[in-house]
């Protein structure tokens, strides 16, 4: 790595320091969600929070300050890798420097609290007790945006916090497009003739985990992870952890009667992993590592489950490999059903169940409501009736309860206020990257014959090499010669599911 400058190298090796505490935390937290005996967490939350604390006492270090204000008025020579050093430590700094310590340990006690509530809430659907914890995690967040600083709206302060320079504006202006063309698409689906010809009846059968197991390791072996610098778990909801610059674990979760959960949970996770694993490794430890961004990462778990793992050409490759492990389910099945069995759309209530069609749609949501929560226009209490109102319009189906309404996702109890509409922009990214790709590689060929290696070798080089050099908006630019633009997801899903259910305009 390129760095001259002594103030430079200064906040570089400090840095060192608080991205092997964030590893150990990761760690204590891959352990909870994989080994942890029931009667430890207690013991397991103590030390999460001391090293919670230890990190914030780093980066609240006052040479570090004083080097990082140094730095940022320096003004000549600089190589391009120290200007990127210097914006990611004023990016990673900003919460702890800017935000006051009270509110930091205010909000953390409040979220580990309130994340207790929301389990036994969504577990007895009762909103009312969440409510009071909601409604103070909203306020700290407004007390958030205020200190990190905005010009517009408050909730662009919250945005930026996991997607670098992204708006409100630019969500709004973006979903403004994307809602109804797919809420169009979604209709026109579900009355097609095709539709009534899915093979649900796969979801009636049995599949020994065992096999699934199998599956999913074969498909990741294939997509080139590095299993000498990583490992497989089970967990209940399958994640990647980044552990060390070697260490990039993913876990999975084997359902009887559905394969198809565990086999794109795989390459969903495997695709965050390739990322990790294909960055230079000179950049490990330092502020230029990991993934740029929560999109960016989203865009790549999404290429690989979605835009490659259910493309039908692809599944035509794999029908062989999965059929000799389910030759009995499998038994009237052709490649062609087992594509729109797998790519099946479904509107549902529960985000993380959703199809490639209709999820945008639940983030759209969501980012109205968190909008209209952090400005004061909605109540809390109203949250339910809005939330159903909201679903019923843009995917047609009632709500049965708040436990599959309003109370389904973690983040708010976790105080992510903010984070969601990155996984709407993954999708978006990761449809105009293959836009490109598909210009420079023979794509349906590839998958045809299974060369995953090429198209992990077209990621690497043009995407997951740079970690955190190049910030989303530029990188987009770079691969692609244009700002993100979601036509390229509207017309992939066009394409994929006209053809896939042979729509007629
Ligand atoms: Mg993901």
């Amino acid at each position: 790595m390129n760095v001259k400058n002594s103030v430079i190298k200064d906040l570089v090796s400090h840095y060192k320091t608080i991205s092997h505490y964030s590893k150990i935390l990761a760690l204590l937290e891959w352990d909870m969600n994989v080994n942890l005996p029931k009667n430890a967490s207690l013991d397991r939350a103590e030390q999460i929070s001391l090293i919670t604390d230890q990190i914030t006492t780093l980066w609240n270090n006052k040479s570090f300050i004083k080097n990082l204000n140094k730095a940022n008025n320096l003004q000549s020579n600089l190589t391009d890798t120290e200007k990127a050093i210097i914006r990611n430590l004023n990016r990673l700094s900003k919460y702890y420097l800017k935000v006051p310590p009270e509110i930091i340990s205010e909000k953390a006690k409040t979220t580990s609290e309130a994340f207790m509530v929301w389990q036994q809430s969504k577990a007895s659907n009762d909103f009312e007790s969440f409510a009071p914890y909601l409604k103070k995690i909203i306020k700290l967040n407004q007390i958030i945006a205020t200190h990190l600083g905005y010009t517009k709206n408050p909730y662009d302060a919250l945005l930026d916090q996991y997607e670098p320079g992204l708006s409100t504006e630019f969500c709004k202006k973006t979903f403004k497009i994307l809602q109804p063309k797919l809420t169009t698409l979604i209709k026109k689906i579900i009355k097609s003739k095709k539709y009534n010809l899915l093979p649900s009846y796969l979801l009636q059968e049995n599949y020994s985990p065992i096999d699934q197991k199998r599956i999913a390791e074969f498909i990741i072996k294939n997509m080139e992870y590095d299993f000498e610098s990583g490992r497989i778990d089970i967990s209940t909801h399958p994640f990647e952890t980044v552990l060390g610059s070697e260490d990039i674990r993913i876990t999975n979760m084997y359902r009887n009667n559905d394969f198809r959960s565990s086999l794109y949970s795989a390459m969903h996770e495997t695709g965050h992993a390739l990322y990790e694993q294909n960055i230079d490794k000179a950049l490990s430890t330092t502020p230029l590592e990991g993934g740029v961004s929560y999109a960016i990462h989203e865009s790549q778990s999404r290429f690989w489950e979605n835009q490659v793992g259910k493309n039908p050409i692809f599944i035509n490759h794999l029908f062989p490999t999965i059929k000799a492990f389910y030759s009995d389910q499998f038994k009237n099945l052709t490649p062609e059903k087992l594509a729109l069995f797998i790519n099946m759309v479904k509107p549902g209530p529960i985000r993380i169940e959703a199809d490639e069609v209709t999820y945008c749609l639940h983030i759209i949501l969501r980012f109205e409501l968190e909008d209209d929560l952090i400005n004061n226009r909605i109540k809390v209490e109203d949250l339910p009736k809005i939330w159903n109102e909201k679903i019923k319009k843009y995917l047609g189906i009632e709500v049965c309860n708040n436990s599959e309404g309003v109370l389904q996702d973690v983040h708010w109890s976790s105080g992510y206020f903010g984070y969601f509409p990155s996984y709407a922009l993954g999708n978006l990214y990761a449809a105009q990257f293959l836009n490109t790709l598909i210009k420079k590689l023979d794509f349906n060929d590839i998958l045809e014959k299974g060369e995953l290696q090429t198209i992990l070798f077209w990621l690497k080089d043009n995407i997951y090499k740079y970690g955190s050099i190049i910030y989303p908006e530029e990188l987009v630019k770079k691969v692609t010669g244009e700002n993100l633009n979601p036509e390229y997801f509207i017309n992939y899903l066009t394409v994929k599911y006209t053809t896939l259910y042979q729509l007629k305009d």
